[in-house]
């Protein structure tokens, strides 16, 4: 019998219950596997945007983690304050944790500060509370003009401006007031989905405006005046709204930061493949990395790639620890399906590693991938609770 380890990962996200639950399952149980997470309860992110339009409801999206506690993780409750690299430990609301390894799986933080006027005169469907108060205002709404924009050229989720465009246009139509609503995409970045290649790009475009929805690429929001209701944009333009959507900037936790882990420009440098850090025994997973790609902007920041990662780490350390299993990488695979409203979603698929650039095709939207992200959305607090 191995002398027990213990594995302690931080952030309960996608990337850290995928990790906590296919190392536990792959470790003998004299090994600890701690999970240390500051919300009770984790929420399926996708579906916020059909929490947006009241098409679901908090609670159903979320499950407890002290559900985990019966699997044999042990879940930890509490603020990831302060990590120590070296020693693999860090500081959780004043208590020390050691690990023999380490995954930190603590994703990217929103600053919508970043942005004067923002938060106080917009709403964001990023996160739950966020996208209840929105569902509120959607329902208040009465038509009038929509804004949505993008607060930086790079966010967690590529698609999800442009999803939340086409289902705010689809449920306007729904009610009637669409003739009486112009909607108006107000994008940081040059186009919809850039990492995926212009062709995605163009038929993400096409989609939305399609739609009649308004789009403007390279347009760097700098202030928003709630009392006026107008957002200024850094080439000049000034747009007026009555309801202001918007999908903040991001930068990685403080205790990421301070703990000086963060070598690439907005989050750790990890190994492409491996997610092994610098550090003897620590990974990163998830929206906390940063990994450039060759044509000059980083691996986006998705669910997808944190999963496939948590995947890939976990199997690492299963190996180190009992000698057993194959080696696995992260070889850039992702893919996302396109919400477009009325019950129809387009998918994108492909290579994210391929050089020069990206190789990923988009499929039109259909019934089908509206069902395939309907049921992915429901086996997945099944299959990790
Ligand atoms: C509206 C929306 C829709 C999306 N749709 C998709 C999609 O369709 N497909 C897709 O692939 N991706 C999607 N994403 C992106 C996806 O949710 C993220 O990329 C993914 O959650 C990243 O996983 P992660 O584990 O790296 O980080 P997260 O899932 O963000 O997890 C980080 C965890 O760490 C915890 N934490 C942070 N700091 C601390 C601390 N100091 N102490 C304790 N705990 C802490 C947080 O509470 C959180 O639970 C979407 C995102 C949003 C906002």
């Amino acid at each position: 019998m191995s002398a027990p380890k213990t594995v302690l990962i931080l952030g309960g996200g996608v990337g850290g219950l995928v990790a906590a639950n296919r190392l536990r399952k792959a470790l003998p149980s004299q090994h600890r596997v701690i999970l240390v997470e500051r919300e009770a309860s984790h929420v399926f992110a996708p579906s916020l945007l059909w929490l947006m339009v009241g098409a679901r409801t908090l609670p159903s999206i979320s499950r407890g983690f002290e559900r985990l506690k019966r699997k044999g993780i042990d879940v930890v409750r509490g603020e990831v304050e302060a990590i120590d690299p070296e020693r693999r430990s860090a500081v959780v609301s004043g208590q020390v944790l050691q690990g023999d390894y380490v995954i930190v799986a603590l994703g990217a933080e929103f600053c919508p500060e970043a942005v004067p006027g923002l938060a106080q005169g917009g709403h964001t469907f990023c996160t739950p509370v966020g996208a209840e108060a929105l569902r509120v205002a959607l329902e208040e709404f009465k038509g009038g003009r929509l804004l949505i924009l993008t607060a930086a050229p790079a966010y967690k989720c590529p698609a999800a401006p442009y999803e939340a465009a086409m289902l705010i246009e689809a449920d306007l139509r729904r009610r009637g007031l669409r003739d009486r609503t112009q909607i108006d995409l107000f994008a940081a970045e040059q186009g919809p989905m850039g990492v995926a290649g212009p062709d995605v790009s163009r038929g993400v475009r096409a989609m939305v405006e399609s739609m009649g929805i308004g789009y403007h690429p390279e347009h760097q929001v700098v202030a928003v005046d709630p009392g006026a209701r107008r957002a200024r944009f850094s080439n000049g333009v000034e747009a007026g709204y009555d309801l202001l959507v918007y999908v903040p900037g991001h930068r990685p936790p403080r205790a990421v930061a301070e703990a000086g882990l963060v070598g690439e420009p907005g989050g750790v440098s990890v190994d492409r493949h491996t997610l092994a850090t610098r550090f003897e025994g620590l990974y990163a997973i998830g929206d906390v990395t940063s990994i450039p790609l060759k044509l000059g902007k980083p691996l986006p920041k998705a669910g997808v790639f944190a999963h496939a990662q948590a995947e890939v780490v976990a199997r690492s350390i299963a190996r180190a620890v009992t000698g057993r299993g194959q080696p696995a990488e992260f070889n850039g695979h992702g893919e996302c399906f396109v919400e477009t409203g009325g019950g129809k979603a387009g998918f994108g698929s492909g290579d994210f590693y391929a050089e020069p650039v990206p190789r990923v095709t988009l499929r039109g939207p259909s019934r089908f991938w509206h069902a395939g992200k309907v049921l992915f959305e429901r086996t997945w607090l099944w299959r990790w609770f």
